[in-house]
């Protein structure tokens, strides 16, 4: 693994999802010492979300002093230009907004991708720990995956990789956000589960959890969709695991937070159909909602660790 969980110095660091912001500060050590969420409330346009993401910062800078602060953001963004590029969640278009937050702050500012990073965190502090290669994937309103190698994560070339969610597993299937139709995410993601059960049954507002306790408990509409659920995320995984041999497999997200009854059938489904090659180990992430957040403070540490060194 390269780089470090420690540093010295304070950091604040900011996870902007589309429905709250997560922002943290570190402890000594350069864990984070406590997190509080804020609501991202995207209702009211793409500039007002900024302004609510540069004051959340500027107040956590007041109140601790800190050295350097890091941003995370989904969508298409390019970490090398501190770029936004493309935000569906937020509103936000080619948006200069590490610029933005560092002339607010007076501090240096590293702005990441909020899956990348919360990749990291798992490779630095959480179920990724010395593992050399693996996929970490986020399975909440779409599916988004990263590959991270040796504690890195693999970057496309204009910051737009990781629609795993995109891929198609059922042609000519369920209508999808992205304009498709089959998408992995329309079946397996958090918001595709609920949705699906929604158009089955007229019932709004399912979580993804509590069809699969339903599923549980003897609901043949919920067995179904769950099944579906697995099954196409198997389809996925075994197509990226044939692609790239990852050791591991990494996911986190609200479905599965049931723990073994989501693992282990995906586990049993990826094996059969990996059958020509072992599977990979598939686990649960271990830093929950807080990944992203994390991955926001290591990148700022990272960034005054690279301002120190000659
Ligand atoms: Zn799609």
């Amino acid at each position: 693994m390269t780089g470090s969980t420690g540093g010295g110095a304070t950091v604040i660091a900011l996870d902007v999802g589309g429905a709250y912001i997560t922002a943290g500060v570190t402890a000594e050590g350069g864990s984070l010492r406590s997190t509080e969420r804020r609501p991202t409330r995207i209702d009211r346009g793409p500039e007002a979300v900024l302004d609510t993401v540069l004051d959340c910062a500027a107040d956590l800078a007041e109140r601790f002093g800190p050295a350097a602060a890091g941003l995370t953001v989904p969508g298409i963004v390019d970490e090398r230009t501190g770029m936004a590029e493309f935000a569906a969640d937020l509103g936000w278009c080619r948006l200069p907004v590490r610029q933005r937050l560092a002339e607010r702050l007076g501090i240096p500012v590293a702005l990441g991708h909020d899956v990348r990073s919360g990749g990291m965190a798992e490779a630095r502090a959480g179920a990724g720990r010395g593992i050399h290669y693996f996929l970490y994937l986020t399975v909440g309103s779409g599916i988004r995956a990263t590959v991270m190698l040796d504690g890195q994560a693999l970057t496309g070339t204009g910051g737009g990789d990781g629609e795993l969610g995109h891929i198609v597993v059922r042609p000519g299937g369920e209508p999808c956000e992205c304009g498709g139709r089959g998408c992995l995410e329309a079946y397996a993601s958090a918001a595709g589960i609920g949705l699906r059960y929604a158009k089955a049954t007229g019932e709004n507002g399912v979580t993804a959890r509590l069809v699969q306790e339903r599923a549980a408990g003897g609901d043949q509409v919920a067995a179904e969709i769950w099944g579906e659920a697995v099954d196409t995320l198997a389809d996925a995984l075994s197509i990226a695991a044939g692609l790239l041999d990852p050791e591991r497999v990494v996911i986190g997200g609200e479905p599965t937070l049931v723990g073994d009854r989501y693992f282990v059938p995906l586990r049993a489904a990826v094996a059969e159909r990996l059958c020509y090659r072992p599977a990979p180990a598939i686990v649960p992430a271990e830093l929950g909602d807080d990944a992203g957040c994390r991955g926001a403070a290591m990148l700022a540490q990272d960034l005054l660790s690279r301002e120190v060194l000659p």
